[in-house]
């Protein structure tokens, strides 16, 4: 799916995550586990507010577990009405602690309305996330069939539905879209190292230039045994050389294809040839 983000459909957007709110006594943001920071909205805390909210490291079968653990102390603050877990929207690896915690969460609400005679109802929630962070997979996943085909679109209005999850829980059946923080360069990059927006967006030579360098620094060993390399070059060019040799991504006239190289990394990170990576640590903000 692709969204136009103009100031107005953010602010459109933006209304429209508000006036669900309304109606939901919790909210699930999604987030990319491999990049939890560059896949939030920069206006979240703002925008949610007073919510009692879980943040969902999703795609976490795809990130460094080692790196997901510190993601979760660092999100996980004693006392606060924040909590997060790391889940795997596609097989549904973690999502069952989602109700659970949701309980735990609003028991006080809960437990007072019954204390003033409200009758007990399931909890209400909604999923919101920046696209492709795995929102309609999840929906689908909880509600155990194909609910949400696409999120909804800015400017797009209709009815709002209940998916039931189990007993005590129910979700709004189309997510709130939000925005990521686009101005932040490295912010594209990581999002595009990832997948998360398309590769014409930002040029692939320099999505790969950001990735061999993050992975040089951050994951050298890995970098070294995928394209056989016993040093890894301090020069970029002599870098995208050396891989695109050794994988023969080269031109009529034996020089080196940089595109095809680029193409052929970015390719490998995202199906996970050079292994589950994170692309941000928490130490390092
Ligand atoms: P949305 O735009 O937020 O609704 O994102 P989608 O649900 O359409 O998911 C975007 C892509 O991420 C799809 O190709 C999904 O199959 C994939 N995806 C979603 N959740 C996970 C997950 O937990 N792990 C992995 N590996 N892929 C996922």
């Amino acid at each position: 799916m692709t969204i136009q983000w103009f100031p107005g459909h953010m602010a459109k957007a933006r209304r429209q995550v508000t006036e669900k709110l309304k109606l939901i006594d919790i909210v699930y943001e999604l987030v990319d586990a491999r990049i939890p920071v560059s896949s939030r909205n920069p206006m979240i805390d703002e925008i949610i507010s007073n919510k009692p909210r879980i943040i969902l490291l999703n795609k976490a079968d795809m990130a460094d577990a080692k790196v997901t653990r510190e993601w979760l102390d660092y999100f996980n603050l004693p006392g606060s009405s924040t909590k997060a877990i790391a889940i795997d929207s596609q097989t549904g690896k973690g999502i069952q602690q989602i109700a659970t915690l949701s309980k735990e969460l609003l028991k006080e609400k809960f437990d007072k309305m019954q204390s003033r005679g409200i009758r007990p109802r399931a909890i209400r929630a909604l999923i919101v996330g920046i696209p492709n962070v795995g929102k309609s997979t999840l929906i689908n996943r909880l509600a155990k069939k194909n609910i949400a085909q696409t999120g909804d679109r800015p400017g797009v209005t209709k009815a709002q539905q209940w998916v039931k999850v189990g007993k005590e829980l129910e979700l709004l059946d189309t997510p709130g879209i939000l925005w990521p923080k686009f101005e932040d360069q490295e912010v594209g990059y990581r999002l595009a190292t990832t997948g998360a927006i398309k590769d014409t967006i930002i040029n692939l030579q320099d999505i790969a230039v950001f990735a061999l360098r993050f992975l040089t620094d951050a994951y050298p060993e890995r970098l070294k045994d995928r394209y056989g390399l016993e040093e890894i070059p301090e020069d970029i060019v002599e870098l995208f050389d050396a891989i695109g040799s050794k994988r023969g991504c080269k031109m009529s006239g034996g020089h080196i294809d940089y595109d095809k190289t680029a193409e052929l990394v970015i390719r490998e990170i995202r199906s996970e040839k050079l292994g589950k990576i994170s692309l941000e640590r928490p130490e390092k903000l």
